[in-house]
């Protein structure tokens, strides 16, 4: 049998096996990118006067982490998540029954961009690291319009921090994020979107770290153990673990940047 190796994997063509590990890993993490409970309460502060029950949307909430932080930052929030994977709103939903949130938080599946989500309604959106999925212009335009005046944008972003980049870090980015601009940028978005920067700050390395990396790498060992003997599924899992490795090494050359921003009254 022909070895498999990083190099080969992707001309092998073998994107069910892939896709079957990359969600086996993902879903299984408390979050599917960089942020913690700190970053959000520091997020959340900037939201000067909202009001004493805001009506919350969690764009991309993923599996949830961020939403059910939020919903212990705000108890008198009602919350509706929403994220096009089937998977990650099912584990949300049963951690909203676990916990008795059900009053307080909608987990649905669904398109963040969906225009049946009601324009003017919302008094805080939130997304963190899932806006860029739908390119940040276009989306920062939409948000606007679901906010009502005076309502809050709190979103996550990658931003470059460093130029030229190592090919490695290049191309992971090219392939995930390639629209991915410097800090000016996003806030030259936020800018011509008609919406008003209230602040922004970079996320601490451990957001990087407690709730995504760490338990990502060790979700990878655990499934390097039950695949031991599946050279093509090991070669998944190593190219997996080559992003926690790339951020322990390449971290000066990029960053998550959290902006909240307000739309005028
Ligand atoms: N916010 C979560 C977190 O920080 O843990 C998840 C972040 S993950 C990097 C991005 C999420 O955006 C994924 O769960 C993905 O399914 C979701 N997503 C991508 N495009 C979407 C869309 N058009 N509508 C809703 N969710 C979307």
């Amino acid at each position: 049998m022909e070895k498999v190796t990083m190099e080969n994997f992707h001309s092998k063509n073998d994107n069910a096996l892939f896709e079957k590990i990359f969600f086996s890993v993902y879903e299984e993490l408390p979050r599917q990118g960089p942020g913690n409970a700190s970053s959000a309460a520091r997020a959340l502060e900037l939201c000067r006067n909202l009001p004493s029950s805001p009506v919350i949307l969690d764009m991309g909430c993923g599996v949830g982490g961020q939403t059910i932080q939020l919903a212990e930052l705000l108890p008198a929030a009602s919350i509706t998540a929403i994220d096009t994977h089937a998977p990650g709103i099912a584990r949300l939903q049963k951690t909203v029954r676990e916990r008795g949130l059900q009053d307080r938080i909608v987990a649905i599946e669904g398109d963040m961009a969906d225009p049946a989500i009601l324009p003017g309604r919302f008094d805080l959106l939130w997304s963190e690291g899932a806006l860029y999925n739908l390119g940040l212009h276009r989306v920062l335009l939409r948000c606007y319009e679901l906010l009502h005046p005076g309502g809050y944008l709190a979103f996550s972003d990658a931003i470059w921090r460093k130029k030229n980049p190592p090919p490695e870090v290049k191309a992971s980015f090219d392939l995930d994020y390639p629209e991915m601009g410097w800090l000016q940028d996003d806030l030259t978005l936020i800018n011509v979107s008609g919406l008003d920067l209230v602040g922004h700050f970079t996320l601490p390395d451990e957001a990087w770290w407690d709730d995504f990396y760490t338990p990502m790498e060790t979700r990878i060992q655990e499934l390097r153990r039950v695949r031991a003997g599946e050279p093509e599924a090991l070669a998944v899992l190593d190219l997996l673990a080559r992003e926690p490795d790339m951020h322990r090494h390449y971290q000066d050359f990029y960053c998550y940047e959290f902006f909240v921003a307000r739309r005028p009254l």
